[in-house]
């Protein structure tokens, strides 16, 4: 078993494989983009295949596609195809804005994906145009519909954030009535990519609860899986279910499970961290998979104990201030 300095098991891994996005979410990224990766910079599919399947030999049992948006890399599903066929890889998912998903569904599910983080903070075209500076609501409304039609689970990521989306806290719970989807609302964190300054959240899980509450006082608890980042509740007779994601207030690293690979091979071992080690530098040096194993099982030694500690631990005046994009979320 694969186990950090804390005593806590590495399983999953958090793969982004793109900085690139159709959209631009203002939490995310500026207006104009990110200057974005050249390919040299970008990790090959070769070396992230590669990665994976050393960490699946080590203990990772389940890896998440995410980025930047993953369907605008070219050639995304025959990567996934590859990955999906990886001995001792019990779970492939992803994280996608929906935009380009739709036509990817019935081979996602082909390959085996069981499960989607959709992300979508709002239920109204508008707001979805002022938060992600894009037309393309009716498209991720599709992907919805097509992954439901697939069943395969689907976990909407709404992002909270103050006087931008509140008024759809309610809306989307109520999404959760007809649908069985889980909507998982996220406490807004200061990866924003443009530098603005950044000075905590208005909206904590604290609140974005009672703000449920007051509309559903009847709403339950359910217990929340091993190693889940969410809280999750559930309203009496709906079908879906609803998760808070304490993610700026980092309440669930004392079970995090987690390690990162950036698009350009940077291994995280906390989303805070400032960076570690760069596994593509190191293959392109010529580092081959034993030593690799070696170099990965000391950096696991050195992950931090929780978000703050690694946020603590950023050299002063560079405090998180990377697009999410350049991470994977
Ligand atoms: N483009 C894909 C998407 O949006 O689903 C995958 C990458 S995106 C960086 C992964 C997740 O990070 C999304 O659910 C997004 O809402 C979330 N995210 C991005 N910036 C964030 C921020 N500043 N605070 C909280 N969550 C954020
Ligand atoms: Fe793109 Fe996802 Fe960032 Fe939005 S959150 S800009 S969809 S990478």
């Amino acid at each position: 078993m694969l186990t950090d300095n804390h005593g806590r098991k590495i399983n999953y891994l958090r793969l982004a494989v793109t900085d690139r996005c159709n959209l631009r979410c203002f939490y995310c990224m500026p207006q104009e983009g990110l200057s974005w990766l050249s390919r040299k910079e970008l990790m090959t599919y070769e070396e992230m295949l590669q990665t994976c399947s050393l960490l699946v030999k080590m203990g990772v049992e389940k890896i998440r596609i995410t980025g930047g948006e993953p369907f605008v890399r070219k050639d995304i599903m025959q990567f996934m195809t590859a990955l999906s066929k990886l001995d001792g890889l019990n779970e492939l998912t992803l994280t996608t804005n929906g935009v380009l998903t739709a036509p990817h569904v019935p081979e996602l599910k082909k390959i085996g994906v069981k499960s989607v983080n959709l992300s979508l903070d709002t239920l109204d075209a508008g707001r979805f145009f002022t938060i992600t500076r894009r037309d393309e609501f009716s498209n991720v409304m599709e992907t919805l519909e097509e992954l439901l039609k697939h069943d395969i689970e689907v976990k909407i990521n709404a992002v909270v954030m103050d006087s931008r989306n509140t008024q759809d806290i309610i809306p989307l719970t109520e999404l959760t009535k007809e649908l069985p989807v889980s909507v998982r609302f996220i406490e807004e964190m200061p990866f924003n990519g443009d530098g603005h300054v950044y000075s905590g959240i208005q909206w904590n899980h604290m609140r974005i609860l009672d703000e449920v509450k007051d509309k559903y006082p009847l709403i339950k608890k359910l217990p929340d899986p091993l190693n889940s980042t969410s809280y999750n509740y559930q309203i009496p007779g709906h079908q879906g279910s609803v998760g808070i994601i304490a993610a700026y207030s980092r309440t669930f690293c004392g079970t995090c499970n987690r390690i990162r690979i950036t698009p350009t091979g940077e291994l995280k071992t906390c989303l805070y961290e400032a960076g570690g080690l760069n596994i593509k530098d190191l293959m392109r040096q010529g580092t081959d998979d034993e030593q690799l194993k070696y170099i990965l099982l000391n950096a696991f030694q050195h992950k931090a104990k929780n978000g703050w500690e690694a946020e603590r631990a950023r050299v002063e005046g560079v405090g998180v201030h990377e697009s999410m994009a350049s991470i994977g979320g």
